[in-house]
């Protein structure tokens, strides 16, 4: 305590400031492999852990002249502040792409868009959490997401998933459990599709029942679809939020199916909720940047958008299939998801493989993954790891196999 009153907290060498620090900075954690992924960025490295899209298939002239046209005919508008909801013309373009998803009844009144979708999962975490409320997510899930929650002092409880996605007996046992506990549930968080890292979708069958637990929980849904469109061969069940528009906030992005450099995504809320969604984007930035939007408007104005993201769809689906068959050959020992969409492969290591303790082993044969723990906010994942075909080529995917099954080798002769 100081003469004045003010508790102090203990100091720190590194950081003057450390006492001065609100509680919830205690939340902002780097991530646990983040230097070693400084050292997998060198070129010399398969870094199958990073999930950058492969912008280069890119149609790069159309970009360049949705950015012509825009500075040409709205250069003024381009420039200037915007509203903090959204630029109405790329809201109604998100109506169309919402729609191929099966969400056709909702209005561009409803969508509130935002610095890719991940500022959406912030201000909605800012809207609902208190410390010590409770998240619930898949087990494993978004480790973005749950790096915001954490912000908010808020915990993640995980729903254990299988191949058809969240498992909604879990679901209503871990509800039952927590709120046994007195614990105060928010939300549940949910990937429903080609999830991020596990690489599954959630049953079409599954979608109505895990809607009604929410429901009669009273527990809101925030769907989370980045990657809903890049699927292989059959399109996803349709959105949770097609079923149950008072009961889900659905967050969508322009990142994998365009460019992430555009920052562009959106939130789609039920009416009360997209008030309060667009004042805490007033508050926080003003307004979205209106150049991005106006360039991704223009773009989904006059190219053939839904043939390029069919583009995409083919560059991932030989990705992945040259991921999945480089597993067989080389690591058939390991047990790995299949998905049918989206940038990620989970795959499952024998107990006595650690994840974590083998990555600088994997870093040295010059190949790079992310650790399953990384996906977990309550220790779990040692034998796991996920592994993104989306960057690099089919041919650097089956050297960074073979790089992997060296390692894995190296580890189980131990
Ligand atoms: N949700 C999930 C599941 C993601 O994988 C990502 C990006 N990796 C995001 C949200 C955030 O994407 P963005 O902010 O680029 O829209």
């Amino acid at each position: 305590m100081t003469s004045d009153g003010v508790p102090q907290r203990a100091g720190n060498n590194l950081d003057p400031w450390y006492a001065n620090y609100a509680d919830r900075a205690a939340g902002f954690a780097a991530s646990e492999v983040r230097a070693l992924f400084a050292v997998a960025s060198r070129p010399e490295v398969v870094s199958l852990a990073g999930g950058m899209p492969y912008v280069s298939a890119l149609p790069q002239e159309l970009i360049t002249s949705a950015f012509e046209r825009t500075m040409r005919e709205q250069g003024p508008v381009a420039l200037q502040y915007g509203s903090g909801q959204g630029i109405p013309s790329l809201r109604s373009h998100i109506l169309e792409v919402m729609a191929l998803e099966g969400i056709r009844n909702a209005s561009v009144d409803d969508i509130v868009t935002s610095t890719g979708s991940q500022q959406a999962l912030d201000f909605v975490a800012k809207l609902f959490l208190d410390p010590g409320d409770v998240v619930l997510a898949e087990a494993p899930s978004y480790v973005g997401a749950m790096g915001v929650f954490r912000s908010y002092q808020a915990s993640v409880v995980h729903v254990a998933m299988d191949d058809e996605g969240l498992i909604p007996e879990a679901l209503r046992e871990t509800i039952a459990v927590l709120r046994g506990q007195g614990r105060r549930i928010k939300f549940l968080y949910t990937i429903p599709n080609f999830h991020n890292p596990a690489g599954v979708t959630l049953s079409a069958a599954r979608r109505p029942e895990i809607l009604e637990i929410c429901r009669s929980n009273e527990i809101l849904v925030l769907e989370d679809n980045p990657y809903g469109l890049l699927h292989f061969d059959e399109p996803a069940p349709n959105a949770l939020r097609s079923m149950d528009p008072e009961g889900v906030v659905y967050l969508g992005s322009f990142s994998k199916t365009l460019a992430p450099g555009f920052r562009v995504g959106w939130a789609l809320a039920p009416h009360a909720i997209r008030e309060k969604l667009i004042l805490a984007a007033e508050s926080a930035i003003l307004s979205p940047s209106s150049f991005s939007q106006l360039v991704v408007s223009e773009y989904l104005s006059e190219a053939d958008w839904r043939g390029q993201i069919d583009a995409f769809r083919g560059v991932y689906r030989e990705r992945k299939e040259a991921m999945v068959e480089a597993l067989g050959e080389y690591l058939p020992q390991l047990s790995w998801t299949d998905p049918n969409g989206g940038f990620y492969v989970w795959v499952t290591l024998p107990d006595v493989l650690d994840s974590k303790q083998m990555l600088p082993r994997a870093v040295r044969e010059l190949v790079a993954y992310t650790p399953g723990t990384a996906f977990f906010a309550d220790g779990r994942g040692r034998h796991a790891m996920r592994l993104s075909f989306c960057y690099p080529t089919p041919e650097q995917i089956r050297v960074g196999i073979r790089r992997l099954a060296t390692v894995v080798n190296g580890e189980l002769d131990l």
